[in-house]
């Protein structure tokens, strides 16, 4: 261990110059104090101790960079790749700090040197190679507007609807996608879609490391917006909505997104929609990390179930709004196997239907894939739901 402790001295200026260079200047703000530790939810998990403080940080690059021992790299890169992203920390830092930018970029060293979780490989090169996480053909992404006659979209048309990957592909989680339309064509919006030529959001793979891949993607996604004459876009993720809205810019694609919560409850206040069947259940909403802490989307969610007839709207005691906990899934989590007891969306599932709540209501579909998979673990006999998806039931004809 000694020799080691040499070894990290000498390569951590090197390191240093390495993940300034990617993008963590914030790590040189921080102070120290501990704020951030206190809402970690892998702080709640209990069973982990996360990489908040620079020296610790740097220490463990220059571990990986040096270690020859692959028990002992493979555990350093578990802990680079166990945030999530959901910012809790960056909500509390007294100065703003980044940690989930620190990290990315300390996993873009990691992506440089191939030295990152071989799931993640695996996505990264299924979006390289048909532009979605799960390896599906890209000639099946339409497939499943086919039964509602949702037509491409042209230039002529008021929004692209943009559901991205797991809604396009998941048999489950289209149904969101469906919903969406459907209230879409309820409200009389003109809309269409890209179908195959529609690539992920890309932000996934960025968060995990993948820069290279994310910039390619970005630009395919960018340059199919340009060419059919896109303006507006829908999108039934947070993660596109941050995405399209702060990162698509800095690549020259300056494109106007809207969350479906976002855009349904402008319908329901313009009179286009009006929620007039009635929901006789008692619904918990989530805030999704993306949406809320990231996006500051709070009430849009909340008015649409506030304003449908019957529907009771819960909400979780000190675990709420900006203070929510995050579902897991977030920075390619999604697509990483955390051994049962490290799983925050088994605490958050329990907060949930703690509340007594016959629904939870998320609008994310990774939130939704978290959750399904987590009840169905858990064994709990609970409904998990998009918003859409209720607004789209209470809306008659
Ligand atoms: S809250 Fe901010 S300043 Fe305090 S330890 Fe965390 S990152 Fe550093
Ligand atoms: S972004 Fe979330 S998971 Fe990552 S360090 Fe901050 S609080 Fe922890």
């Amino acid at each position: 261990m000694a020799n080691k402790k040499n070894i990290v001295a000498e390569i951590n200026p090197e390191i240093r110059e390495a993940l300034v260079e990617m993008g963590a200047v914030d790590a040189y703000k921080c102070y120290q104090c501990g704020k951030c530790a206190s809402v970690c939810p892998w702080f709640q998990v209990g069973t982990y101790e996360f990489l908040v403080f620079r020296f610790p940080l740097e220490t463990v690059l220059g571990l990986i960079a040096s270690s020859e021992d692959k028990e002992e790299l493979a555990k350093e890169v578990d802990k680079i790749y166990r945030c999530v992203g959901c910012e809790a920390c960056v909500d509390q830092c007294p100065l703003g700090v980044k940690i989930p930018d620190i990290l990315r970029s300390a996993r873009r060293i990691l992506v440089d040197f191939g030295s990152y979780p071989e799931t993640l490989k695996s996505v990264v090169q299924k979006i390289r190679n048909v532009g979605n996480p799960l390896g599906e053909p890209r000639e099946t992404r339409g497939d499943w507007a086919k039964e509602l006659n949702v037509e491409t979209y042209s230039a002529d048309k008021e929004l692209l609807y943009f559901p991205c990957c797991i809604p396009s592909y998941d048999d489950r989680i289209s149904r969101v996608a469906k919903a969406t339309s459907l209230i879409l064509k309820h409200g009389g919006v003109s809309f269409g879609i890209l179908g195959t030529r529609e690539s992920c959001c890309g932000e996934a793979i960025r968060r995990a490391g993948a820069e290279t891949v994310f910039n390619e993607t970005a630009k395919a996604n960018i340059q199919a917006f340009t060419e059919v004459g896109v303006k507006q876009i829908l999108v039934s993720s947070p993660h596109c909505y941050v995405t399209f809205s702060k990162e698509y810019p800095e690549l020259g694609g300056s494109f106007e997104p809207l969350h479906t919560t976002q855009y349904f409850w402008q319908l329901i206040e313009n009179g286009k929609i009006r929620p007039n069947k009635s929901y006789e259940k008692k619904v918990v909403y989530h805030d999704p990390c993306t949406l809320g802490r990231q996006s500051g989307v709070y009430e849009e969610p909340r008015n649409i179930l506030k304003s449908i007839p019957g529907l009771e709207l819960l909400e979780v005691d000190d675990f709420s709004r900006n203070l929510s906990l995050c579902c897991g899934a977030g920075s390619g989590a999604l697509w990483i196997d955390w051994p049962k007891g490290e799983r925050m969306a088994d605490i958050r599932i329990k907060q949930l239907v703690d509340t007594g709540a016959e629904v939870i209501a998320v609008a994310c579909p990774y939130c939704l894939q978290m959750f399904e998979e987590t009840v169905k673990a858990m064994n709990i006999d609970i409904t998990v739901m998009d918003v859409c998806e209720i607004l789209h039931e209470s809306l008659s004809g």
